[in-house]
């Protein structure tokens, strides 16, 4: 059934594409229609904070609800996306959803901090500082419940480039974090230069510590490292207890995994919020 009829040439590209999509593959053009048809949403996944054992905060992870196809994961098609200018767009709709629903829960449900991700290519341009500021202004929050993710190897890419439009960021009060740390390259003595407050230690060494002796020191040096540089530790990919037990035994501060919860709709948080606060 997804062959149709006509030939126009204004339906050959549609052709092409669903002949694409046949095949299981993902194409630019059908990204672009996506992101114009708004079929991109926002998962929210809960932050825990383990010293006041309280839910701070969420990550925003965006879903492509493919009508036909279902949800498609972000490791589908961000990748593509980076490749092109198509990017800008996705991170423009990602960033208007997110510090929409964020100034919704300060108002109305809970003081929430918003995590986003962020590609290298977004934070190039240099009217990206006005444009976030322009979204809080519009929406009343407040800059500081921001905080933007960039991988370590993006943050790598172009450490002095970044300088600039990071720097502007943080002097407004938003917060910077290095995604998956610990998997990249990265020379400290550059990163450091960068105004970064988090490190987020990347899941492949949280979810084996209790399995790898390795994987554990690499855990302890990172969150030894983060308190001696002043900064906050992430440990992402919390699946059973006792990592939760042993991160908080190592001094770090806040955790995100399947066993606080999963991502999950705007519309599931309250609840979410009430039964974990019930639950402890
Ligand atoms: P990330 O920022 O490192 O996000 C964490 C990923 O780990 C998420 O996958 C999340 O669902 C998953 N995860 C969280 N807890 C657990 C756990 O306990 N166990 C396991 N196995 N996995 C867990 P997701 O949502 O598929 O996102 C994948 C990546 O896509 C993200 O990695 C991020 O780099 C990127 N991404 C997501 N949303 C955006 C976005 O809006 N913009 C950009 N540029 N990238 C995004
Ligand atoms: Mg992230
Ligand atoms: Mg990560
Ligand atoms: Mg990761």
């Amino acid at each position: 059934g997804c062959i149709q009829k006509p030939f126009r040439a204004d339906a050959l590209s549609a052709l092409l594409q669903k002949v694409a999509s046949c095949r299981g593959e993902i194409s630019e053009a059908m990204l672009e229609e996506a992101v114009e048809r708004e079929e991109l949403d926002l998962h929210y996944q809960p932050y825990l904070d383990l010293q006041s054992r309280r839910i701070i905060g969420a990550e925003a992870l965006v879903r492509w609800q493919h009508p036909q196809r279902g949800p498609i994961p972000p490791s589908a098609f961000i990748p593509m996306a980076e490749k092109s200018a198509l990017i800008g767009k996705v991170t423009d709709l990602v960033l208007a959803k997110a510090v929409a629903q964020a100034a919704r829960w300060n108002d109305r449900l809970a003081p929430l901090d918003i995590s986003i991700n962020l590609s290298a290519r977004s934070i190039q341009d240099v009217t990206f500082p006005e444009q976030i500021l322009r979204l809080c202004r519009q929406h009343s929050l407040n800059p500081a419940r921001i905080v933007f993710e960039i991988t370590e190897t993006a943050a790598m890419q172009d450490p002095v480039m970044l300088m600039d439009v990071l720097t502007r960021l943080r002097l407004k009060g938003i917060r910077l974090s290095i995604d998956d740390f610990g998997t990249g390259y990265s020379s400290l003595a550059q990163l450091r230069r960068l105004p970064f407050s988090e490190l987020k230690i990347d899941l492949s060494f949280v979810s084996t510590m209790m399995a790898s002796r390795d994987s554990e020191i690499i855990v302890k040096t990172i969150i030894d490292m983060a308190r001696n540089l002043g900064l906050r530790t992430v440990a992402e990919g919390v699946e059973t207890p006792t990592i939760l037990e042993r991160l908080g035994e190592l001094g770090c501060n806040v955790a995100q995994g399947y066993l606080i919860g999963r991502p999950m709709t705007a519309p599931q948080i309250p609840s979410f919020l009430g039964n974990y606060a019930a639950a402890q």
